[in-house]
């Protein structure tokens, strides 16, 4: 059984614009429609309490959206607004992400998508940002490893902007795995997500960033999932994985310039389900495509479930010319940079057969390799 944070009615209120409750509701839908929704496992949701969330945030903070929330709104940070009534749903959404750990933890189901509103994954421990209130993604973490007695823990956050918010909280933490990949020089927050910064301290490495440049599809992700992503997590052996499931860097998407596709999504997904031997939740956070988002919501969830839902067949039809894009010599080189600095050169020789793969085959080949495989399904 896997499982999948039911929504609220709460989750779809508030905010219009980017922030607003569109492509999340249409995520839902198109899991209806298509038959999806009735293989999952719902998780009700529920609010985190004060003490959870004090783990990641300051009393003063946490004091602020509180405060806003009741008397009108105001910032929690740069251009992240707090409405009437935030403080709750930003509860829920952390304590979604928390009930759908617990899930996965208990056999309640094998893995789980939380899809809660509003997003975590910029939020510092004293400031919002990027439309994210609560880092919902740390407080879970916080919750796995103080009550739950699960020791590492690591974060691959795919959405297309850096995940400075959880960079930021465990930064000097060497118990805890970060690894952004995102669109580069697109600064959020105090950090710009560049290769240097690593963790401080002990944790040294642990924080693992891999900037892409604009436009990167399927097979520069891909590349960096191989020779870069795979090899950081076998080398760190987490026990519970969290993926920040950002849908923006879906083509057409408005606040993002990459170009995945739904089948780039189903991949990335499939790469990261045998990792931990499953113990994965997916929290969804930015995707603002209303085209778009839902049909990568649908392949990420369709994957984890083990299935392929007939509705993503409808990019079939699509040009290949757009849908596939070929490695690119400087999205190689993004990738090698990131490669050097995060395993160094001589790393690769140690890792296994697929990553060796991955390198010694010439990029031509693998790509006709991975059209085989396409034609023969
Ligand atoms: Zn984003």
């Amino acid at each position: 059984m896997r499982g999948y944070v039911r929504e609220v009615d709460e989750y779809l209120e508030h905010g219009e614009g980017f922030a607003g409750p569109e492509p999340k509701r249409r995520i839902r839908n198109l899991l209806d429609v298509s038959g999806v929704l009735a293989q999952l496992t719902p998780i009700a949701p529920r609010s985190a309490t004060v003490e959870e969330v004090r783990r990641v945030h300051s009393d003063e903070y946490i004091e602020k959206i509180r405060r806003h929330s009741t008397t009108g709104g105001g910032l929690a940070g740069p251009g992240t607004v707090i409405g009437q009534g935030s403080y709750e749903i930003a509860l829920l959404s952390a304590g979604g992400v928390i009930a759908a750990v617990d899930a996965v933890l208990d056999d309640e189901v094998d893995n789980a998508y939380a899809l809660v509103r509003p997003p975590g994954h910029h939020a510092t421990a004293e400031e919002g940002n990027g439309l994210c209130l609560f880092a919902n993604m740390a407080i879970a973490i916080q919750h796995l490893r103080r009550v739950r007695g699960i020791d590492r823990v690591a974060v691959v956050d795919w959405d297309a902007h850096h995940g400075n918010g959880t960079q930021e909280i465990f930064y000097d933490d060497p118990d805890v795995l970060t690894i952004s990949i995102h669109q580069a020089n697109v600064q959020v927050g105090r950090s710009l997500g560049s290769l240097e910064e690593r963790g401080s301290g002990e944790a040294t490495g642990c924080n693992i960033n891999i900037p892409l440049p604009p436009g990167s599809g399927r097979d520069a992700y891909m590349t960096a999932m191989d020779r870069v992503i795979l090899p950081s997590l076998r080398r760190f052996g987490p026990s519970f994985l969290l993926v920040g499931c950002g849908l923006d860097a879906g083509a057409y998407d408005p606040t993002g310039r990459m170009m995945l596709w739904p089948d780039g999504f189903r991949a990335l997904t499939e790469a990261l389900a045998k990792v931990c031997e499953g113990h994965l939740v997916a929290v969804h956070e930015g995707g603002y495509s209303e085209f778009l988002a839902p049909f990568c919501g649908l392949a990420v969830i369709s994957t984890l479930r083990g299935i392929r839902s007939e509705a993503e067949a409808v990019f079939e039809t699509f040009p290949r010319s757009e849908t596939d894009q070929h490695l690119q010599p400087h999205q190689r080189a993004a990738v090698d940079a990131a490669q050097r600095c995060h395993l160094g050169v001589q790393a690769c020789e140690h890792f296994g057969e697929h990553l060796k793969q991955s390198i010694s085959v010439p990029l031509g080949e693998r790509q006709r390799g991975a059209d085989l495989q396409r034609s023969a399904r």
